[in-house]
């Protein structure tokens, strides 16, 4: 479940997700290391917006 891995932002060692965000070392709080502009949904989040907008211009041109 590697989706679940979250590295600390205080001494940089990864950890699992868990409810508290809190590092099992030293307490810091755990972040997604991987931004989010990178994931799979935004890619085609922009392609369904093209695909509308050529649906929109189709009915009202
Ligand atoms: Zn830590």
């Amino acid at each position: 479940m590697t989706k679940y891995l979250q590295k600390c932002s205080s001494c940089k060692r990864y950890g699992l997700a868990n409810p508290n965000s809190k590092c099992r070392y030293c307490k810091g709080q755990l972040v997604n290391p991987r931004p989010p502009k990178f994931s799979l949904m935004d890619k085609y989040g922009k392609y369904r917006l093209i695909y509308f907008k050529e649906e929109f211009e189709k009915k009202f041109n």
